[in-house]
This record gives C-alpha cells, structure tokens and sequence, in this order.
C-alpha cells in the first residue's frame, strides 16, 4: 500500500472536506498524513452525528465473512466499490479501529462490533487524533456551493467564501436529514454538469394494505422465526430466514432491510411487488398440512392452529388479514398460506426514515482511480452521496471508510502532482 506520510505535499496546499461523517474523515486522515492543511467544514453543531447514531443500536462496523462474499454484497456496484476495498477492506477496518485504542469482536452472525457496541468512545479517540494532526474543524458551515473558484457557505456570522487548493464533498445520502445529511447538494452538483441518479430509500420498511383492525392490534410486534420468498431481478423465487416487524402501515426490520433494493426497484417498476410469507419455516409444507388436517373436534381452526401449530398472536393476525374466510376455512388453502402467505408490499417508507439511501453521484461522472469528478477538477467525491448501496451488516461503513480513503489519495496525489496549481 503506498503510504503518503513518506511524501509529504507543500504545506502550502489546504484542502477542503465538506461533511465531517466518517467519509469526509477518513479523508481528513489520509490527507493531514500526507502533510495538507486540512480544514472539515459541517453544517451541522458537531461532526459524526448519523455515525454516532449508527453506534446507538449496537455499531455493526464491518463483517467478517471472506473477501469475495464481503464485495458481492455492493451489487451491480461490486467492481467500483472494490478499487475502494483494494486499499481499505474489512480487516483494514478493524486494524485501524484497534489502534485508536477501541477493540473489536465477531458476532455470531459474522458481523463486527466494537467491544463496548458504541461508536462514542471511537469518534472521541479518532478526533482527538485528528486535531493532533493540525486538522481545522469548522462547524456550523453549510455549503451552498460555488462563488467562482470559491466554496459558498452560510455561517451563524453570514455567509463567508473559503477557497482551497483541492475539496472533498462527503456530504452523505439523503436520509435523517435531521442529522445533516439532507440531500441538498443534489442540484448544486446538477448545475455543474455532474451527474447524479436520484436518491432513494434504502435499507428501508415498505407500506401494505393493513386493515385499521390489524394495523391498531400488531403494530410493533415482531415476527422472530419467519421466511420471505421473493421473486429475484431474473424473476426467479428466492427465500431467507430472518426476522421482522410488523408497522402501522406494513413492514420494517432486518429481513426486510436486506430485501428492500430488490423491492424498491420492482415497486418502482411495476407499482407495486408481492412477497410470501413462511410463517413455518422449520416445518416441511407435508407437516404442515398434517397437523392443519388432522381431526379437531369443537374446538375452533384458530386454537387449532395455536395446539398444534404454535400458531397465534401476529401470525394469527396475519392469517386473518391475508386469506378470506373461505379460504381461511378450507384447510388446504390454510395449509399452503401458513407456508406462503403472500402479502402486497406497496410502496417503500420515506427516504427520511431508510438505514441509508441508494442513487447519488454516478460512477461515470468520477475517475476511478482518483475519485475525482470529471466536471469539476480539484473536486473529489467519498462515501454514500456516491452510487451504491448495500444491505446492512458493516458494508455501509466500510465502504464509506474506504472511498474517503479513496478521495483523500486521489486529492494528495493531485497535489503532489501539481495539477492543482
Ligand atoms: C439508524 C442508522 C443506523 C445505522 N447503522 C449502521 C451500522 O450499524 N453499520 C453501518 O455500516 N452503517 C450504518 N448506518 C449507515 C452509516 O451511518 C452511513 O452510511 C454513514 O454515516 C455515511 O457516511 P458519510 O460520511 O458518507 O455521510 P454522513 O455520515 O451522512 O455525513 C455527511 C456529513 O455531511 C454534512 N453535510 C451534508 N450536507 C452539508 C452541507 N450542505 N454543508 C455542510 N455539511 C453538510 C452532514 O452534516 C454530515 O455530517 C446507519 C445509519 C442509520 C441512519
């Protein structure tokens, strides 16, 4: 790995990040190593804060499983995301991580936490070590784009022009706004010829039909042991164990999350898309229709379904909601429903409340090797205002890590190349 602490840039050279979340970080790193002035300006009252939420259920910060199933987990975006993986990949994570003093484990799904599941004590320790570094922090600042060669932003003092010998924008997706990452560096980007597929939820819930009955009963509940079938891009039906939750208007959780690019697009395609619900999944459909047909005396199907099936609560609910009462009574229906139950999934939930978002700056308006936007020289680009998405599971971070790794090389080595002057 080529490392730029050996060659250092004229320090006369300052280079500008725009977004301090761990993209416009990393960058900072890469970049203050290299011996650049650097300067983060944020619009927001401190710097991390979607990264410090991401630590609040438990910070999943990369993934354990090999090399070739890691980068297959970006999709149609594999090879690009790999050029980012080739410098910094999984376990470059987590040895940077150690030596900002914070441990890691590996759970047992494969993912990796730090030891204390927070992302707190890491941002502490690595901003401390940026500002060692000489890095300027510069909170309160929202870009508004450009004033000629200069960066625009609004501060609590007015607005103010910056200029820079080279910027990284890592302004983020356009999910949580509230946490500073809002999208709207969209059309400043537009107005300059850079192109930018639309931002769309991902990692996000979808909304169904739900009765007010059902929606006011189960809302919240989860669904612990359950398998979706899907069809795939190629329409061919697949299916995962996973859990979920059931919402007010239809369905979030991690088994949904890791669907939901897939969903989204054929909603998108075609209005709307169905997935089938296993609500069984570790009993064979012979089983099933057994234990639905066997002799039940008085007793009603529903308590027959919960002494012999287990079945009751949401999943009883769901059995309601989806089959009519004909086919509720009739036991072959109710026997191949409990192993696939379709549901109607209609729309993805606001890109405010998704995980992250999917769409950004297109790889064809970045030079791969530096992360450079061809419109705009000077001007690079790292993390997820970028094209690509992933489910989650650590992918995010860690491409995002990486990419701000990307464009911290990519501005240091036009720097020290002179192409900046
Ligand atoms: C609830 C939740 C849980 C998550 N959990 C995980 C997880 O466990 N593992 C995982 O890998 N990922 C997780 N993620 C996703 C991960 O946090 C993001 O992918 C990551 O933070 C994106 O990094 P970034 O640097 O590209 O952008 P961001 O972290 O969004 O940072 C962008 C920064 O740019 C600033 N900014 C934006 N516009 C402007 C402007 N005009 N002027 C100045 N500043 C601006 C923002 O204030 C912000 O500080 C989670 C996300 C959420 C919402």
């Amino acid at each position: 790995m080529p490392d730029h602490a050996m060659t250092t840039a004229p320090t006369i050279s300052r280079v500008a990040i725009i977004g301090g979340g761990p993209a416009g970080l990393m960058a900072a790193e890469v970049l203050s190593q290299g011996g650049v002035l650097v300067d983060v300006y944020d619009a927001m009252p401190s710097v991390g804060r979607k990264f410090l939420l991401a630590g609040k259920g438990g910070m999943n910060i990369t993934h354990s499983e090999p090399y070739v199933d890691f980068v297959g987990r970006y999709g149609a975006r594999q090879d690009a995301v790999a050029q980012w993986l080739a410098q910094f990949d999984a376990p470059a994570v987590r040895a940077w991580i150690h030596a900002l003093g914070v441990d890691t484990f590996v759970g047992s799904s494969g993912r990796v936490f730090p030891t204390a599941m927070k992302a707190a004590p890491l941002l502490r320790a690595w901003l401390h070590r940026l500002r060692e570094a000489g890095v300027q922090f510069h909170m309160r600042h929202r870009w508004l784009g450009w004033d000629g060669a200069a960066l625009r932003f609004a501060t609590p003092d007015g607005q103010r022009s910056v200029e820079a010998d080279a910027v990284i924008l890592a302004l983020g997706g356009g999910s949580w706004a509230r946490l500073g990452s809002d999208g709207a560096w969209v059309p400043l980007l537009q107005e300059k010829s850079v192109a930018v597929a639309p931002l769309q939820p991902s990692n996000c819930g979808f909304d169904t039909d739900w009765s007010a009955h059902f929606s006011e009963r189960h809302a919240g509940e989860p669904l612990t042991t359950v398998a979706i079938s899907w069809k795939d891009a190629q329409g061919v039906l697949q299916k995962r164990q996973g859990q979920f939750v059931v919402t007010a208007t239809g369905v979030e959780g991690s088994l949904i999350y890791a669907l939901s690019a897939t969903l989204r697009d054929q909603i998108g395609a075609h209005g709307s898309t169905t997935i089938w619900l296993d609500l069984l999944p570790d009993l064979s459909a012979e089983r099933v229709l057994d234990e639905v047909t066997r002799p039940r005396g008085a007793r009603s199907m529903s308590s027959h379904l919960q002494s012999r099936l287990g079945i009751k609560g949401v999943k009883s609910g769901l059995l309601r909601e989806c089959l009519t009462a004909a086919q509720f009574a009739d036991t072959d229906s109710l026997a191949s429903a409990l192993k696939m139950l379709p549901l109607v999934l209609r729309r993805a939930r606001p890109i405010d409340e998704a995980i992250s978002s999917a769409g950004g700056v297109r790889f064809d308006a970045i030079d791969p090797a530096s992360a450079m936007l061809r419109a705009l020289p000077g001007v690079f680009v790292a993390g997820e205002m970028i094209d690509w998405e992933a489910p989650t599971g650590g992918y995010l971070l860690t491409a995002c890590f990486a990419s701000g790794r990307a464009a911290g090389r990519g501005a240091l080595d036009w720097l020290l190349t002179g192409r900046g002057r």
